[in-house]
């Protein structure tokens, strides 16, 4: 299939995670992967002129599906790290995130990421939250969940003290399924960017950053933004 990649009809496989809010979810009328990273591909894959599919899975297993080139293309609200860039190429960053803690809305006791010694916070295996609390929080009590949803639902049901995960996805988790029983605490703990994933050496990388340009400068990324971030 040489020669003709980039071109219009070639479809490639994409990646994602199976639940992120509001980045990429299931939409249980439609059977459908809605959010703003889907919304986010498929303009891209518009604009750089060829077809996806998609896939959803935990998350780890987007990075996995990377690194073995399962999947041609990963968006997955994945950070771009050191680490993951050693083995996994990235398109330039689309958008920034960090870190930050929920707690029950009653909770009075933390405040912040210094109160976290001693307590149980839950978290997602394989992400940069795991290891933020493993470099930096070595008297708390890890537990990792396969996926986030199952965090939240333990500290409603108060079985973890708090749970430390992505900016953009805690504020619409508390804001909307959780509202009026969690809450955000302290400062953003660490600036992270997302970037699409692609196994290393990838020709998408190119295509798809031209075409991640152009749909900021015609203003399509805006209007995707305002659609899953607008007040
Ligand atoms: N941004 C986090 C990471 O890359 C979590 C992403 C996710 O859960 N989809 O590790």
């Amino acid at each position: 299939s040489s020669g003709d990649e980039g071109k219009s009809g070639k479809s490639y496989t994409v990646a994602t995670d199976n639940n992120f809010v509001p980045f990429e979810f299931l939409n249980e009328d439609t059977g459908e992967m809605e959010g703003f990273d889907m919304d986010l591909i498929r303009a891209v894959a518009d604009e750089a002129g060829f077809e996806v599919e998609i896939e959803s899975m935990k998350f780890d297993g987007v990075v996995a599906g990377m690194q073995s080139g399962r999947y041609d293309i990963g968006i997955a609200g994945m950070t771009i790290t050191e680490e993951r860039a050693e083995t996994i190429d990235f398109s330039e960053p689309y958008y920034d995130a960090g870190l930050t803690i929920a707690v029950q809305e009653s909770n009075s006791d933390i405040k912040s990421e210094d109160d976290l010694a001693g307590k149980k916070v839950g978290t997602r295996s394989g992400t940069t939250s795991e290891q933020y609390l493993k470099e930096n929080h070595p008297d708390a009590e890890v537990v990792t969940f396969p996926g986030i949803v199952e965090a939240y639902m333990d500290l409603q049901a108060g079985r973890v003290d708090a749970v430390m995960y992505d900016v953009p996805n805690v504020k619409y988790y508390v804001n909307n399924d959780a509202k009026g029983e969690l809450k955000t605490v302290g400062e953003t703990l660490q600036g992270e960017q997302y970037g699409i994933a692609f196994p290393k050496d990838s020709e998408l990388v190119d295509p798809a950053n031209e075409a991640l340009q152009t749909l900021i400068d015609n203003g399509t990324y805006d209007d995707i933004y305002e659609e899953w971030f607008g007040e």
